[in-house]
């Protein structure tokens, strides 16, 4: 099964198109940001290490997360994989490329996901998701229809992420510009990379990123 990495700024939709693809086609979402948050509230010391960087809104070394990837990587059989929030550097992209090629896998598409930047801070100011199951909301375009209760699984565990306010965002979005944008044009010198609309409405950009994986 294909492999692919999901590129993008921070509240382009990658996490909730990663979400679809595991859903719609049994393929495994490696997120690097759900790993993180998962070490942190693990209470190690790379838990603790990472959590205020990753409260500032800074990128976490390329060593920690590197470690992370390969990791999971040897765990899990076969492929499908969606990278999601991973690379987010060069460095990174170098040792990905390493890794699968390790393993005999190759990486077949990058989809970039295009959203400008006055959208970025609209979605993510009122982003909030289900502890519980994952499920991804917003004050504005999509409440819960039951205030406080999660529409797929019925939970009351409703959490906002620590570094989903304006300051924050702010240092994401300068981090992204900074580090993760080049890998734009490294991706596209290698003829690997797909652009797709983010901005578009859930369904079209899922339809969208369908259409290049059907390709
Ligand atoms: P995300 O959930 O992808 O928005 O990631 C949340 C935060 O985790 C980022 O702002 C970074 O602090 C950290 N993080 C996630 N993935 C990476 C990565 N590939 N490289 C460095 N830091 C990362």
């Amino acid at each position: 099964m294909a492999n692919i990495i999901l590129l993008g700024p921070p509240g382009a939709g990658k996490g909730t198109q990663a979400k679809r693809l595991v859903d719609e086609r049994a393929m495994v979402q490696l997120s690097t940001g759900d790993m993180l948050r998962e070490a942190k509230t693990s209470g190690t010391e790379m838990g603790k290490l990472v959590a205020e960087v990753m409260e500032r809104g800074q990128l976490v070394t390329d060593e920690i997360v590197i470690g992370l990837i390969e990791e999971k990587l040897a765990a899990e059989s076969g492929g499908g994989f969606i990278f999601d929030g991973f690379p987010r550097t060069l460095k990174q992209a170098d040792a990905l490329a390493a890794l699968l090629a390790r393993t005999g896998q190759t990486l077949d598409s990058v989809i970039e996901m295009q959203v400008d930047d006055a959208a970025l801070v609209a979605r993510i100011t009122g982003r909030f998701t289900c502890g519980a199951c994952g499920e991804v909301y917003h004050d504005v375009t999509r409440p819960t229809k039951v205030d406080g209760t999660c529409d797929v699984c019925g939970s009351h565990d409703l959490k906002r992420r620590a570094d989903d306010n304006a300051d924050a965002l702010k240092t994401r979005l300068m981090e992204y510009y900074k580090k993760t944008s080049p890998l734009i044009g490294y991706y596209y010198a290698k003829g690997q990379l797909e652009s797709v609309d983010g901005l578009a409405e859930m369904d079209a950009v899922g339809e969208a990123i369908a259409k290049i994986l059907d390709k």
